[in-house]
This record gives C-alpha cells, sequence and structure tokens, in this order.
C-alpha cells in the first residue's frame, strides 16, 4: 500500500488547493511538498517516490511552462472552441453587451465574495421621496375607487387623471431640471408599490410612463431639442406617452417587427423635407388609446441611399406625435378586467421628418440596442414593485382575514390547512420584498442590471401568482363575489397580465436569465468569446491561453468545492453572518458552487446545443435566481439590523429558494443528455443524496402567525403599503381592527363556555351576550367589545349584490381584427 500513500497525498493537497482557489504555481510547491513529506512518513523506497514524483512532474511542469503550454495544449484547444462555439446573432451580442454585472457575477463564480454584498449601503429613501409617498402619494391612494375603475369607467376619473398630471406622478424619472421629480429607483419603487396595494389598473398607468418608453429613450438617446421639448411635456403630463413595439407577428420575438419605414422626402409643415415614411401594425399597447406621442419602433429601409450606403438599416425608434395624418389610434383592448388604457395602433404611409427619429438621424439602426440598454432598468423596477405592493397588501389583508373570519367555532387561520397557504404567503412576500428592493438598489447604484432584472421580473409576477391563488382559497367566496368590497378578485385577475408583458415568463425563464446570466456572469466565458475575436494569430492565442487556464482552474475549483461542501452539507466553510444566518450564507456557497460546475460541464460538453436545450437551461437559471433571492434576503435581513422578529420569515423563505435548487439541479442532472457526464456530476453535486427538505410545517406555523397578528415583522413586510383605514379602503380598515378582533378572542371564550355551562338558551347573539353578562360571565365592557368586533367583522365577511340590470353588459361591439396592413 506505501507507495501509494505520495500520490493520495498529492491528490489531497490538489483537493485543498482546489477548494482555496490557490494559483498553479501554489499547487505545483503544495504537490511536490505532499508528495515528499508523505513518502517520507510512510516510509515509501525510493523507487516508489521517484515514480510518484515523475507522474506528477509530468503532468505539472509542462502547465507552468507557458509557452510550450500554448503550443502544446492551447493552440489545439483554440481550434475546437472555435469550431463548436455558437456563432451569436446580432440581437444576441446586442442583449449580452446591453447591461452590467453586479452581484450576481459573484454567484455564478462559485465561490462568492460576500463581503461585497454586505458593504453595499443599505437602501433608503430620501427626505423629498418619503415627504411624497406621505403626501401626494397617500392623498392619491385615498382617491382610488378601484370598483369604479375596473367596473363602472373602464378607467381613472378625470380628476384622478389630472392629479397624476399636476403631482408629476408621470416624471418619476425625469431630471429636475426639465421639471420631473427625479426620484431614485427605490424612491420609484416605493410610490409604485404603495399605489398596487390598492389598484393594478393605476399602479400600470403610473408605471408606464416610468418604464421603457419615450421618457427614459430621450433621457439616454435624444437631441437637445428632443430633449428640450419633450421632458418638460412628459414630467407634467402634457404629453401621455406610451410605447409600440408589439405586433400581430412579432410578440417575444420582437426584433421581427415587420414595420417599416422608407427614407424619403415628403410635406411637413409647408415644406419639403427629408424624413421617414412609414408602415405599422401594432398592438397591446398601453396607454396608446390617451397618448398624445407615440414611441414606434419600426425596421428602417434606405433604398435610395438619402441617408448613407447601406439599405437596411435595422430597427429604428421614432416620436410620432398623436395627430400626425396617417395614424389610427384610439380603440382599446380589455386586458383581464384591469382596465388600463391599452390599445391598437396602425399606420399606413405615415410621413415624419428626420427630426423625429430619436436621437436623430444619427441614431437610425441603433433602436434594438437602444431598446435593451434601457430595458434592464425599467423592467428592474415597474413589474417587481408592482406585485410586490401588491401582495404586501394581500398579505396583510388575508392574515387579518383569517383572524376574524370564523368556521367550525374557530379562526379559520388556525386550521393547518389555512396556515399552509398563509406561510406561503408570507415567505413569498418576504422573498419578493427583497428581490424587488435589491434590484431597486443595484439601478441606485448606476448598474444595468440585464440579469437581476429578468430574475426579478420572472420570480416576483411567478410568486405573485401564486400569492394571489393562496389568497383567493383562503378568503373562499368572499374573493369569489367581485364588487366594492373585494379587493382580492382583480389581483387574481390580472396576474397573468404581468407575467405576460415585459418578455413573457416562459421565454425568460427558459431563454433569458441563465442565456444571459451563463455567458455574462460567468467569469471567463465572455473573455473567452472575446479572445477569440482578437485578429492578430499570436495576441489570440496568449489571451486564449491566460483565460482558459485560468477558466480551468475555475473548473476543478468548483468540482472540489461542490464535492467537499455537498459531503458535508454545507456544514463547513467561511461565512458571514451571525449564529441563525451562518448557514444560510454555506448553503449559497455550496450551490453556487455546484451551479458553476454544472453550468460549466453543460456548456463544454453540450454548445451551442444548450441554447436549444431550453428546459436545463431554465432549470440552471432557477438556480441562480433562487442564489440571488437567497443573497437578496440575506442582505435585507442585515440591512435592518438583523430582526429577531423576522427570523421565521427569512427561515421559511430561505428554505423555499434551497429546496427549489436542489430539485432543480436534480432535474438537470436527470435530464442530462450524456449520461456517464451526468452520473460523474451526481456524484460531485449530491456526493451523500438530495438533503434539503421543504420548510418545515412548524415553520409554516410561525410565518402564519406573524401574519395573523400584529406586530413588527408583519409591519416590516407591509412596507409601503396603503394602510389607512379609510372609506375606500377595506383592507386598511380590517387591519385596523385587528387588535380588537384578537382582544375580544378569550372573551368570545368565555362567552361560549358561559353558553355551554350556564345553560344560556338565546339563539340571538346580542341575546346570548346580554344573557352572559346578566350572569356575570361578561363585564359590560367585554360584551360591547364583542358587540362592536362582531358588527365590524361583519362588515368584512359581506359580500355585495346587485340588481340584475347592474350587472347586464352595456351594448359592447369588438372590431374584428384588421387585416394586417405592415
Ligand atoms: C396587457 C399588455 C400590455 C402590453 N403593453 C405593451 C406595450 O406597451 N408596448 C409593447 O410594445 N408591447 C406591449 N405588450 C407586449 C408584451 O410585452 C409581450 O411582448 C407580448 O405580449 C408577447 O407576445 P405574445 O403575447 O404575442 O406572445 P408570443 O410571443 O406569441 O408567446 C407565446 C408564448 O410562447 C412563449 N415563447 C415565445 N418564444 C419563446 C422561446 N423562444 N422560448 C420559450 N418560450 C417562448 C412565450 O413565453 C409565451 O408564453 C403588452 C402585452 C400585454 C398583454
Amino acid at each position: 500500500m506505501t507507495p501509494w500513500y505520495p500520490l493520495l497525498a498529492v491528490l489531497a493537497a490538489s483537493l485543498v488547493c482546489a477548494y482555496l482557489r490557490t494559483g498553479l504555481r501554489t499547487w505545483t510547491i503544495a504537490g511536490f511538498v505532499a508528495l515528499f513529506a508523505a513518502g517520507w512518513i510512510a516510509g515509501s523506497g525510493w523507487l516508489a517516490q521517484a515514480i510518484a514524483a515523475v507522474l506528477f512532474a509530468a503532468v505539472c511542469v509542462p502547465l507552468n511552462l507557458p509557452d510550450f503550454r500554448r503550443q502544446k495544449i492551447t493552440a489545439p484547444l483554440l481550434k475546437i472552441y472555435q469550431k463548436i462555439t455558437p456563432q451569436l446573432s446580432d440581437t444576441e451580442r446586442v442583449a449580452l453587451e446591453a447591461g452590467t454585472v453586479g452581484f450576481e457575477g459573484e454567484l455564478f463564480s462559485g465561490k462568492p465574495d460576500w463581503k461585497q454584498l454586505l458593504a453595499q449601503p443599505a437602501p433608503q429613501l430620501s427626505i423629498e421621496e418619503q415627504a411624497f409617498l406621505d403626501g401626494p402619494c397617500e392623498e392619491l391612494c385615498h382617491m382610488i375607487n378601484d370598483w369604479q375603475i375596473t367596473h363602472e369607467l373602464a378607467d381613472l376619473p378625470p380628476e384622478m387623471w389630472e392629479f397624476l398630471k399636476k403631482n408629476k406622478f408621470f416624471g418619476m424619472i425625469i431630471p429636475k431640471e426639465y421639471g420631473g421629480l427625479q426620484f431614485s429607483a427605490l424612491g420609484h419603487s416605493a410610490v409604485l408599490q404603495k399605489v398596487a396595494s390598492l389598484s393594478a389598473t393605476v399602479v400600470v398607468t403610473v408605471g408606464v410612463p416610468n418604464s421603457l418608453g419615450p421618457a427614459e429613450l430621450l433621457l439616454h438617446y435624444g437631441t437637445k431639442e428632443q430633449k428640450d421639448y419633450y421632458l418638460p411635456r412628459l414630467a407634467d403630463g402634457r404629453e401621455i406617452p406610451c410605447f409600440a413595439l408589439t405586433g400581430p407577428f412579432a410578440g417575444s420575438d420582437a426584433t421581427s417587427i415587420p414595420d417599416y419605414g422608407i427614407v424619403c422626402k415628403g410635406e411637413y409643415e409647408g415644406g419639403n423635407v427629408l424624413g421617414v415614411k412609414l408602415t405599422f401594425d401594432k398592438r397591446y399597447i398601453t396607454l396608446a388609446p390617451v397618448a398624445s406621442v407615440i414611441g414606434l419602433a419600426f425596421r428602417l429601409y434606405d433604398p435610395d441611399k438619402l441617408l448613407s450606403d447601406v439599405e437596411d438599416r435595422g430597427i429604428t425608434l421614432a416620436l410620432l406625435p398623436r395627430d400626425t395624418r396617417g395614424i389610427e389610434v384610439g380603440r382599446r383592448h380589455m386586458p383581464l378586467n384591469v382596465p388600463f388604457q391599452n390599445g391598437p395602433v396602425r399606420g399606413k404611409d405615415v410621413f415624419v421628418p428626420l427630426s423625429q427619429l430619436i436621437g436623430g438621424p444619427d441614431m437610425a439602426g441603433h433602436g434594438w440596442r437602444m431598446l435593451v440598454e434601457c430595458l434592464s432598468v425599467g423592467r428592474a423596477i415597474s413589474l417587481p414593485s408592482n406585485t410586490t405592493g401588491g401582495v404586501k397588501a394581500g398579505a396583510i389583508a388575508t392574515g387579518a382575514y383569517a383572524r376574524m373570519r370564523k368556521q367550525f367555532g374557530m379562526a379559520i387561520g388556525r386550521f393547518e390547512g389555512v396556515e399552509e397557504a398563509l406561510a406561503r404567503i408570507g415567505g413569498y412576500t418576504y422573498a419578493m420584498s427583497a428581490l424587488s428592493l435589491s434590484t431597486a438598489a443595484a439601478v441606485d447604484r448606476g448598474e444595468k442590471p440585464s440579469v437581476p432584472s429578468a430574475i426579478a421580473k420572472y420570480h416576483c409576477t411567478e410568486l405573485a401568482r401564486e400569492v394571489a391563488k393562496d389568497i383567493m382559497d383562503v378568503h373562499g367566496g368572499k374573493a369569489v363575489q367581485l364588487g366594492p368590497n373585494n379587493y382580492a378578485g382583480r389581483g387574481w385577475q390580472g396576474a397573468p397580465i404581468a407575467v405576460t408583458v415585459e418578455g413573457a415568463n416562459i421565454m425568460t425563464r427558459s431563454l433569458m436569465i441563465f442565456g444571459q446570466g451563463a455567458i455574462r456572469c460567468h467569469p471567463y466565458v465572455l473573455k473567452e468569446m472575446q479572445a477569440t475575436q482578437i485578429s492578430d494569430y499570436t495576441s489570440r492565442l496568449r489571451a486564449f491561453d491566460r483565460v482558459l487556464f485560468q477558466h480551468v482552474g475555475f473548473a476543478i475549483s468548483n468540482a472540489a468545492r461542490s464535492f467537499v461542501l455537498g459531503l458535508t452539507h454545507a456544514k463547513i466553510g467561511s461565512a458571514p453572518g451571525d449564529k441563525y444566518t451562518k448557514r444560510f450564507y454555506r448553503k449559497l456557497n455550496r450551490y453556487a458552487a455546484a451551479l458553476a460546475l454544472v453550468a460549466d460541464t453543460s456548456m463544454l460538453t453540450l454548445g451551442g446545443k444548450l441554447k436549444f436545450k431550453e428546459k436545463l437551461s431554465a432549470r440552471l437559471g432557477d438556480v441562480l435566481s433562487n442564489l440571488y433571492i437567497g443573497s437578496a434576503m440575506l442582505k435585507r435581513y442585515e440591512d435592518q439590523g438583523r430582526p429577531l422578529a423576522d427570523q421565521p420569515l427569512l427561515a421559511w423563505a430561505f428554505h423555499d429558494c434551497a429546496w427549489r435548487m436542489q430539485n432543480a439541479l436534480d432535474g438537470v442532472l436527470r435530464n442530462f443528455p450524456i449520461r456517464p457526464v451526468a452520473w460523474l456530476l451526481r456524484a460531485l453535486v449530491f456526493p451523500i443524496g438530495r438533503r434539503e427538505v421543504p420548510p418545515s410545517d412548524r415553520l409554516g406555523h410561525r410565518v402564519a402567525a406573524i401574519l395573523c397578528t400584529p406586530g413588527e415583522a408583519r409591519d416590516r413586510l407591509a412596507l409601503w403599503s396603503y394602510l389607512t383605514p379609510s372609506a375606500n379602503n377595506p383592507v386598511g380598515r380590517m387591519n385596523a381592527l385587528l387588535p380588537d378582533v384578537i382582544a375580544a378572542e378569550p372573551v368570545e371564550r368565555k362567552l361560549q363556555k358561559a353558553i355551554k355551562s350556564e345553560g344560556i338558551k338565546a339563539h340571538d347573539y346580542v341575546e346570548q351576550l346580554a344573557a352572559a353578562e346578566a350572569q356575570g360571565a361578561i363585564t359590560a365592557e367585554e360584551r360591547k367589545l364583542l358587540e362592536r368586533v362582531r358588527a365590524a367583522t361583519f362588515e368584512f365577511i359581506s359580500v355585495d349584490d346587485f340588481d340584475p340590470r347592474e350587472l347586464e353588459a352595456a351594448t359592447v361591439k369588438a372590431k374584428p381584427p384588421l387585416r394586417s396592413v405592415a
């Protein structure tokens, strides 16, 4: 056995070096030291030592000779690499180059540097933003009557439109120099969350002008004249914008728009000027029916070469005033009874001068890059905030309702089945709050978070749909019967809207999160691709060699870390955090290493085919997403001063993340097409099997209790929700009643006991109370409390009913779809 000791020692030293991610030289020295030390201790003969040394030298010496390594190892690998790497389309290249890489890059590195995350300042609203939330935003919420908006008017009332314009709700992202509010991303997000707690229709109306559209595009690319003219008008609502990209033939595949513009001369304001004649057919365009200025994406052609020698200039963006001759706009779609303004826009041979191109003629053909660069910022804020605001209010409402609604003599929130739903509502709301907070904070740090924004968009909208379902179930018939008192039904109806817009979710998950993340966040893949583009061969080989060997070391390290952390079930390793959270950081370390290992192996073995293996890509994206969500939750917990009361929420949501990561990795390995590779990966990722479990029932019970009881964790969960107990806000009133409901519970028990033991015969509740008081079972005060709670609770468990004629729809004729003009 002794001759093997030196080699085993080298392997052990290599494992330690790989785990610690040391350099090549350190590994070489450590290997030789281990080899000789083990040989000496074990008393191996000189021959055994020499054989082991020669074997080890045969591996490490060529690697340490750069010229030899480049010519004999790297050059052939470069050839293979160039052959198997998929060619990126222009669209993909633009998408990949668009964003920046933040902490998600650390997660993809397999060994996250937690100091980077924890050093980021805690997000905080400015005094001005807080004042806006407490002032105009509170006032707006006070005005919202969602039933009137969604059922009676199918629009915001005129005075609300005026209020929004006057208070610059449409100008949150516009700088003060142009008359806007110039809010931070966090401020913007807080306003949307507050409005979303009452009305999906109003929040979409407020959100769209502040998201990807004319204002954002003009800020980044507009000419001085365009900025000076449009931005002040957009800020105070003189102009209502919309942005039209989608059409009947181009939905998810937005780059395939058939809408076109031909560069030509035409009549404009009495002169004959150079411009573009546009033909387009767009649909689903939010705010289009009321827009005064339409942002339009189309493909620009210059057949007469009036601008340059290039005929097909590519996707270009223009601003079209509504009254431009030839535009057909004003009809409406009906998005799932959440009637924000949304409709088609069409035009045939609509002429606009070149000055209407966003950024002027210089930006002709750069439209796709402009859209993709701006998309990440808008996507990081709008939908994550809208959905988070909605579920926060939903969590508060459902917790309060589950405490006051009694069946079988008990608050329904005490039944284990209901507790399960409440736990999901609480845990997901906690996760979504952290996720939307972290993407807003990334934007405020100046990042263009393309990968996190896709993660936030996908997971916030998916989780919101889950939460909406649970809210409905816990409320039962109360949420089914629509009417002014139903605060849950519209959220449930509208949940698929958020899932569909800004990159429909199936595509976002299957194609974008991992597809972009793997290349953008991977520490070496993009660098390798860039190295292969270098025209000079010697420089190309040098650059490729450097990155390739860093990459190889990285892959070995990830394999070692994944194995060691898997073997110990992530019980070891340095990690920040307190006694409570250290284990969570360690788990993230483990899954980060596993993701890096499996992602690398997938890219290496499947090459370009991985792009079409959407199910694998989606699952790898799930791991990256849950790593990101887990870190966002830990950061939030740290930023809030590690509040003890939040621990059940954090733990529930974290165990759910870990469970999802494990299942996603298991799914990848089960379905990996090259089976021997899958077996090897399984041994490295799950050396002792799958040990994660979903959040326990006990934890779920604690989360449910948080939702049903006033307290600091519940208040923090509801941050920025509109909970004022005003006439238009049943959730606020129900929440305000909760302390009384709880105070009434022991009295209610005394009453029930008295009814049973004292033989109170009355059937009527009021008479029962009177009898119980007369017998001294309850005091006069207690009787008043029960009366008050009973009356107030009745209001919240009641549903609306209507005169049959009130429910008859007005005569509505949907116009059959036009034949597409584009
Ligand atoms: C209410 C509403 C408001 C909107 N507002 C605007 C707006 O203001 N401006 C604007 O320009 N657009 C807007 N849109 C368009 C929206 O942003 C989406 O881009 C569009 O709805 C997606 O196209 P589609 O609905 O035709 O779905 P399709 O593209 O037909 O997709 C159908 C399904 O196939 C999936 N899918 C497609 N390709 C892939 C793939 N490669 N891999 C996996 N799955 C795939 C999608 O995820 C989806 O689930 C709006 C849409 C709606 C419904």
